[in-house]
């Protein structure tokens, strides 16, 4: 083990020639190259940033407390994916995925020469299989609207699912396309908003991929995986930002937790008529803005005079972040461009901007299906109200001025 600091702002003069180039959107995983941001293997590096996005951290901890070894290398034995997917013709288009690695499920296979020539290469995706159970689902169940077949879903509401992980490996110049900005604009504010944290950022230009210190993405498939990107495949989909307090633990200022149960239920009608069902839960917590952001909000919302109202759910949250939302929906269809999927039959989503999205992706959305009135919880009246006047696609109908300045929201003491 060296005691020394490896310094990776600057190239170390190793010769003009990477030993590992990556050639994005490339048609194979061998012509592409491996993405290389491991530390156990700086010479190799051709990558910024590191594997597991904001987890590093608890590396660092690990490896400085002495419970890891800082040259632990992972044992891929059995990790392959339980599910194939691709390789599909998008997955060659450098334009059409720019933020996740769309062969980074098959590394340890496509790359098992380099791996065991010494190189660190690892995962960025992994795919499993699980069951899952909502009591959401045993009511559906209940009340008749699911019907348990022994095949996706099971009498005591379990469902089976195939589940995959994904972390964001992103392709600078093409995330600078997707955004219309310059490449040098996107990797300085990177640069500065981290504290500095990336060097390499604006010392080396010649490294085009960055693993971001960021959340990720869980991927819920219902029904046969092996199925999508196929034309006639039909595709139902809840695409899903992170809302812990609702997913979670059933709070009910939002409809975040309802939404998603309802996906899951479309997913499962889907699944059982010979489509394929897509929850695509991505971290991005309080609209990407935090959870802290978040709760200050739900605050200056309860506290303003004249009490929570649709009116000025969006202004509070403008007030405290300076945006309304930094979830950059930009970037959430190149999931699908992964899983070769091109149309979206049925689409549990009210937002104008995911939708918005992928129809700029070329993703046809062939129906809208917005939650169901009775699922909205009391408490969320002034987000429903708020979305649907700001032209968020919804089941009923917007309200008046005079509704949307009505207190609605509960009071902080209630
Ligand atoms: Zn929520």
């Amino acid at each position: 083990m060296s005691a020394h600091i490896v310094l990776t702002s600057h190239s170390q003069g190793r010769g003009e020639k990477a030993a590992h180039p990556i050639h994005w959107g490339a048609a194979t995983p061998q012509e592409r190259g491996p993405i290389i941001a491991s530390l156990t293997s700086p010479v190799h590096r051709n990558a910024i940033g590191t594997h597991s996005g904001a987890y590093a951290i608890y590396r660092a901890l690990a490896v400085a407390s002495g419970n890891l070894d800082r040259d632990h290398r992972p044992d891929f034995t059995d990790t392959t994916p339980a599910e194939s997917v691709g390789p599909h013709p998008q997955w060659s288009d450098p334009a059409s995925i720019v933020s996740l690695d769309p062969y980074g499920h098959m590394v340890a296979s496509a790359f098992a020469a380099e791996i065991a020539a010494g190189v660190d290469i690892r995962p960025t995706i992994a795919i499993t299989k699980a069951h899952i159970n909502m009591p959401e689902l045993r009511a559906a169940i209940q009340a008749g609207r699911l019907k348990p077949d022994g095949r996706i879903l099971f009498e005591n509401g379990d469902a089976r699912v195939t589940k995959a992980a994904i972390d964001p490996v992103w392709y600078l110049p093409g995330l600078a396309e997707r955004f219309g900005i310059k490449e040098s604009a996107l990797r300085r504010n990177l640069f500065e908003q981290t504290g500095g944290m990336f060097p390499e950022l604006v010392t080396r230009s010649d490294l085009k991929v960055f693993l971001p210190p960021i959340g990720g993405m869980t991927l819920y498939c219902f029904g046969e995986m092996s199925e999508l990107g196929k034309p006639e495949t039909k595709v139902a989909c809840r695409v899903h930002d992170e809302c812990n307090g609702s997913d979670v633990f059933g709070s009910d200022i939002c409809t975040c937790r309802p939404y998603l149960a309802h996906g899951i239920e479309v997913c499962i009608e889907m699944a059982q008529q010979g489509g394929v069902g897509l929850v695509i839960y991505n971290r991005k917590e309080g609209r990407a803005l935090g959870e802290v952001t978040k709760f200050l909000v739900y605050n200056a919302r309860k506290r303003q005079v004249g009490g929570d109202r649709a009116e000025t759910y969006f202004a509070r949250t403008e007030c405290v972040a300076g945006v309304q939302d930094m979830r950059f929906q930009e970037l959430m269809p190149d999931v699908f461009h992964w899983l070769g999927v091109k149309r979206i039959d049925r689409w549990a989503s009210m937002s104008n901007m995911k939708h918005g999205a992928l129809v700029e992706q070329g993703i046809e959305v062939v129906e809208r299906v917005p939650i169901p009135d009775e699922l909205i919880p009391a408490d969320a009246r002034v987000e429903m109200d708020a979305k649907v006047a700001a032209g968020y696609f919804s089941a009923i109908a917007p309200v008046s001025a005079i509704e949307l300045a009505l207190p609605k929201g509960r009071g902080l003491a209630e």
